[in-house]
């Protein structure tokens, strides 16, 4: 087969099956509904909404947000950075009643700092609808959390092993729930998350809405869907003004492992123009490379998921506060995280999934802004580079001398 037109079958995979050249829904007659006054929404909410900052709904938002309320289980698909938090957080804060405290929602993500993200964005878009919502994650005080439950919240955003920990103490009382949204749900119904998600499923209503997010959602995890979704709509968008070429991708040829290091080291410069995420493969390598960094005088910040959280949450407020402009991770950081300033990422060693590349770099270019991601590929990385590019129909250039001009 011709490579263009293999590029083209293997991105209907991704995308689905229509023409990824344009916005499209693959379920005929999705209405567009161009602002958030046309939504129906309640008053205290499309305050909140405007009060945030939001002024005109997204394209995944214009689309999705509408099936989700007209009570569909819902496929949401779009590229990284687009607002699908946004999305499913309106809906779900237009769906409550408010006039109880049971918990009617519940939001499940991968990592804990996108669940706590998450969390904040419920809040800040519901500031007027005296919401409560709670992060209910690992690596914090149980006790803490059954008090807050106890007191009664509206929306529950967690990682699926507290969740389902506090559903089987009974804690997280489940027969209110009216809607299970699994953001990153790729990720979610791989292995490792699969099982879990279908414990929590299993004791929610039968009648529960499900909304499933991500910006990749490969054929084998549209199949399974089929097994806790009713007749859903998929709402697939390609970026259209806000499209993945936003992100400009270079890739800097080092050779050997040993090269990668000064070659860092010389763009550190372009690092601290604004805030820069570089991911690295294993924990261990973050902890050798922030130690090697620092030894060399540059000042970084680094994390990983064997940090205690409470160290986990310092670093993510110093990092979203500006203090720190350098963070060194893993795939931890991969999906969803949002901080508006980043706007480069690195890929020190490339990912070992081709989901994770479009992840890692949609960490910058967030909501339209620029966004620049540089690859180090050694010799025998360069396949991978080039398998990454044909499954993306994109194209990834030598990194040329004046990058931090597209930054
Ligand atoms: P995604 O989940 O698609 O990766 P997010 O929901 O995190 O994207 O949104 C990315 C950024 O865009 C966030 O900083 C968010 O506040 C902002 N954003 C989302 N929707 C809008 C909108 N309608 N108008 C302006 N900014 C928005």
């Amino acid at each position: 087969m011709a490579m263009d037109a293999r590029a083209r079958v293997q991105r209907k995979a991704l995308l689905g099956d229509a023409d990824a050249s344009m916005v499209f829904e693959t379920s005929k007659g999705v209405e567009v509904i161009p602002t958030f006054d046309n939504m129906g929404l309640r008053d205290d909410l499309l305050r909140g909404i405007y009060a945030y900052g939001f002024e005109k709904p997204s394209a995944i938002q214009q689309r999705a947000i509408g099936p989700i309320l007209a009570k569909r289980d819902v496929i949401a698909q779009a590229q990284s950075g687009v607002g699908k938090t946004a999305t499913f957080s309106i809906s779900i804060l237009q769906g409550l009643d408010i006039q109880t405290r049971e918990t009617q929602a519940l939001v499940l993500s991968p990592t804990r700092e996108l669940a706590q993200q998450t969390q904040k964005v419920v809040l800040a878009l519901g500031d007027y609808m005296n919401v409560q919502c709670h992060s209910c994650i690992g690596g914090t005080n149980v006790g803490e959390d059954i008090r807050k439950l106890d007191y009664g919240q509206h929306v529950v955003s967690g990682t699926p092993g507290r969740v389902f920990d506090m559903i089987r103490r009974g804690n997280l009382r489940t027969r209110s729930i009216k809607l299970l949204v699994l953001d990153e749900a790729d990720e979610m119904l791989a292995k490792g998350f699969k099982e879990q998600i279908y414990d929590i499923y299993r004791h929610l209503p039968p009648a529960t809405q499900v909304v499933l997010v991500s910006a990749t959602l490969p054929h084998e995890v549209l199949e399974i869907t089929t097994k806790f979704m009713t007749d859903p709509i998929r709402v697939l968008v390609k970026r259209d003004e806000l499209t993945l070429e936003g992100i400009k991708q270079f890739f800097v040829a080092v050779e050997k492992e040993e090269w990668k290091f000064d070659t860092l080291c010389d763009l550190y410069d372009t690092l601290t123009i604004t805030q820069a995420v570089i991911f690295v493969n294993t924990k261990r390598k973050v902890d050798w490379l922030t130690e090697k960094m620092r030894e060399a005088n540059f000042t970084v910040s680094s994390m990983h998921g064997e940090m205690d959280q409470k160290e986990r949450d310092a670093i993510m407020k110093e990092f979203r506060g500006g203090e720190s402009r350098v963070l060194i991770t893993t795939d931890l950081w991969a999906r969803g995280i949002d901080v508006q300033q980043v706007s480069l990422v690195i890929n020190y060693d490339l990912p070992n999934n081709r989901e994770n590349y479009i992840h890692r770099i949609g960490r910058s270019g967030r909501y339209g802004r620029k966004g620049v991601a540089i690859n180090f590929v050694k010799s025998d990385d360069i396949r991978i580079l080039r398998d990454i590019e044909q499954y993306y129909s994109t194209q990834i250039d030598e990194m040329p001398m004046n990058v931090s001009d597209l930054i």
